[in-house]
């Protein structure tokens, strides 16, 4: 049965239509059977509870993210699915004494910076290094200061742009200063660099993230300081006077560890090798248990394949659902994936990725070919009784992006992500954020996205 029809009916709603297709009842009921099941159990939540309650901070690579892995396997096996886990190859970086304190000018208004090292950060030698400060707002600015740089501490001070409505847009371009600023810094000699935090919030919360070193150019290391402090640093510079730093950092990156993806599905009856998947991230930062970033991905798959299970019989192909390790230091499971042999046996014809926050759904984007589009855009008027208010072309994720080179149709759900950047890579992402409606309204939305590509096919 084509979508086309399915579409046209749709769109007549509720008049008479002798297009009307005999299937749209049967899908409006299940998405409505999905909706007010999840809106009454709300069991997203009591999972998203479970996994930072009983995991907790999950870095890729530690103890708690190879917990994460123990028990999101045993949850969703105790849920129905079939289960098991795929090797993924991790880095193992550690976070160690962390400090800043600002020495000269004496008796400034702020004595230590709220700082946390990056992702990758290189530790300053033993006892750290006291170095003046420069501060810059831009890659253009730290060049043509190119010879204040030598051995002093570079201070990347760009807020997050305020006047953007796309709230990714804002933090990807502040985020460049934390992910290129050592190497660009690096060129011109400086000793070490301090990112501004990306977020709107000014407070004293340190957002952390991964710093990319250029491989040709020296590894210095690299902070994200807390917006109030970068404040407070800023005004102080503005005096004109020299304003010195004593930074002590002590991470350091240890031998790599063997990791999991970890899968649950629900077998297709009818073509059980076509997949459409839903994912999240399982590693989260240090800071905070990743309630959003990205136990909620995590958890609103699994919810979404249990509201299937819940309100449907088995689905025609597979509904899988992937928890990928190690999104924050490369997104190694993601690759290591779709590069899995077993992957050759397999068609993965969609692939649905949460990983903006466990928020209010707004829309939903879809990937794939115009024509892949215009059929699958019949989700729009099955997911708008569960607050979707559009369906637009453009879709996927670091996890599943290596799924769209083999076919698939990425997809991913767009909360309302106003407020994500007050959290996100923080001590602030802890489960106290995450409202239980708005995290199962994401899973639902996921649910009758996913059941309905896999009845229909892409
Ligand atoms: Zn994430």
């Amino acid at each position: 049965m084509a979508f086309g029809i399915v579409l046209a009916g749709l769109a007549k709603g509720l008049v008479a239509s002798p297009l009307r297709d005999v299937s749209t009842p049967k899908y409006l009921d299940v998405a409505e059977k999905i909706r007010r099941e999840g809106l009454t159990s709300e069991k997203a939540y009591a999972f998203l509870e479970r996994l930072t309650k009983a995991a907790g901070l999950r870095l890729t690579g530690s103890p708690q993210a190879a917990a994460a892995v123990e028990l999101t396997r045993a949850m969703m096996a105790e849920t129905g699915f079939e289960t098991w886990l795929e090797p993924v190859t991790v880095q193992h970086w550690v976070r160690g004494v962390e400090t800043a304190d600002i020495v000269s000018p004496p008796g400034a208004e702020i004595q230590s910076l709220a700082i946390t090292a990056l992702g990758w950060s290189v530790p300053t030698p033993a006892g750290g290094i006291t170095a003046d400060v420069v501060e810059v707002g831009s890659f253009d600015e730290l060049a043509g200061r190119a010879e204040k740089i030598k051995n002093r501490i570079v201070f990347f001070n760009h807020p997050m742009d305020r006047t953007l409505m796309d709230t990714f847009r804002a933090y990807g371009e502040a985020a460049q200063f934390r992910t290129r600023g050592a190497a660009e810094a690096a060129k011109f000699g400086a000793a070490a660099v301090l990112i501004r935090s990306a977020t709107f919030r000014t407070d004293r919360n340190p957002h952390a993230g991964m710093v990319q070193y250029d491989p040709v150019v020296s590894r210095i290391p690299a902070a994200a300081v807390a917006t109030a402090d970068a404040d407070a640093l800023s005004r102080l510079l503005q005096r004109g006077t020299p304003v010195s730093v004593h930074l002590n950092l002590d991470c350091q990156t240890l031998a790599d560890v063997k990791s999991s993806n970890v899968v649950g599905q629900i077998r297709g009856t009818e073509h059980p090798d076509e997949i459409v998947l839903l994912g999240g991230h399982l590693d989260s930062w240090d800071l905070a248990v990743g309630a959003h970033d990205d136990g909620s991905g995590c958890v609103q798959a699994m919810e979404a394949l249990r509201l299937i299970k819940s309100v449907s019989s088995a689905p025609k192909r597979t509904v899988r659902v992937v928890l990928f390790m190690n999104e924050e230091f490369g997104a190694t499971g993601g690759r290591d994936y779709a590069a899995d042999v077993r992957r050759k046996k397999e068609r993965h014809l969609a692939a649905i990725e949460s990983d903006r926050g466990g928020f209010l759904p707004i829309g939903f984007g879809i990937s794939g070919s115009p024509d892949q589009f215009a059929r699958l855009k019949i989700l729009e008027d099955l997911l708008r009784p569960s607050g979707i208010q559009w369906v637009r072309a453009g879709g996927g994720g670091a996890d599943i992006g290596p799924l769209g080179a083999q076919g698939a149709v990425l997809m991913s759900f767009i909360p309302n992500a106003q407020t994500y950047f007050d959290v996100h890579h923080s001590g602030l992402d802890m489960l106290s954020s995450v409202h239980p409606r708005e995290l199962e309204l994401g899973a639902i939305v996921m649910a009758i996205a996913a059941y309905v590509t896999a009845q229909e096919g892409t």
